[in-house]
């Protein structure tokens, strides 16, 4: 597969996957031409147990180019997730009254953002934020069942932002009867497939329509039970939203991607993010549903958690 292997030698590498929460590395094999590596394994390992992904069509990168997975920090040689699995060790759980986490690496695929699940008018209607990276969705489908819920309940997916990690389901989604909402700066990628990330995760994407285009600052859904505050928080992307919801008396944010990462090719603009986190700082949220480092709370945790990447940009 490989005919000018030189030898094999194994990184350690400082990539920290957000939710699996430890360090990951790769077995590297090191061509005859210098400076080229192909990495041809990733192992992730969180504290109860490890997952080995062999990648079936080996990368090869010069030393010295990062490219990113998007949610987690720059890995030294570069990784593209071609195949894999991973062990699923949690179900979907509640995090506050009506809200539930259903997806993430620990509970749906190790590509998949976090998903959030709102119950907005006792199970008539539910919202969820966010749809994983795509290859999950019967598991988000099962998982969001196993809460008692019906899938046909759900009438809006919103999704934070244009990135494969968490929209790659949003065309399934919109099969079972889903509205897709969005901000317009990022709809175009979401109805193309363009500029998304996708090859980063090798996984496929099934364009989406977005059904409803938000544009401006902010978007109000009014639901029975609970009003969800759309609010633009352009910076990580042009389009990207954050969902505030008051719930039994605590602030709920639904950040995604707060933390980034903040680079040009993924079309971030740091002044805008700056200007961001101070608004979302500003809303002095309770509860903090992240996109790939999970929940934070209670409102000292949360500021303290905006305030880190505040500082870092
Ligand atoms: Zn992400
Ligand atoms: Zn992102």
């Amino acid at each position: 597969m490989l005919p000018s292997l030189k030898r094999t030698h194994r990184i350690l590498s400082p990539f920290r996957s957000p939710s699996l929460s430890t360090m990951t590395f790769g077995t590297v094999v090191r061509r005859r031409v210098p400076r080229i590596v192909s990495v041809v394994s990733v192992t992730y390992s969180t504290s109860s147990s490890s997952t080995r992904m062999v990648i079936d069509k080996p990368q090869s990168y010069k030393f010295g180019v990062k490219p990113i997975l998007f949610g987690v920090k720059p890995i030294p040689f570069g990784v593209k997730i071609c195949s894999g699995s991973t062990e699923v060790k949690e179900m979907a759980r509640k995090v506050w009254q009506d809200v539930y986490v259903v997806g993430g690496p620990d509970i749906s695929d190790m590509l998949d953002c976090c998903v959030y699940l709102i119950d907005v008018a006792d199970g008539d209607e539910l919202v969820l934020i966010d749809a994983g990276a795509g290859r999950s969705f019967r598991t988000l489908v099962r998982n969001i069942e196993h809460l008692g819920f019906s899938v046909s309940a759900l009438s809006h997916v919103v999704a934070t932002h244009a990135h494969i990690d968490h929209i790659g389901a949003l065309a399934r989604f919109r099969e079972l009867g889903a509205k897709i909402v969005a901000h317009e700066l990022d709809a175009a990628a979401i109805e193309s497939g363009e500029g998304i990330g996708a090859e980063f995760y090798g996984v496929p994407y099934e364009p989406c329509p977005v059904d409803v285009k938000m544009s401006g600052d902010a978007l109000e859904l009014k639901f029975r039970k609970h009003t969800l505050k759309i609010i633009h928080i352009p910076g990580h992307t042009p389009g990207s939203v954050a969902v505030l919801a008051d719930i039994a008396g605590r602030r709920v944010l639904f950040g995604q991607d707060i933390h980034g990462p903040y680079m040009e090719a993924l079309g971030s603009d740091t002044r805008l993010a700056r200007r961001s986190l101070e608004k979302l700082l500003a809303l002095n949220a309770d509860i903090l549903c992240e996109g790939h480092f999970g929940i934070y709370q209670p409102a000292s945790a949360v500021r303290r958690y905006i305030e880190g990447y505040l500082r870092r940009l």
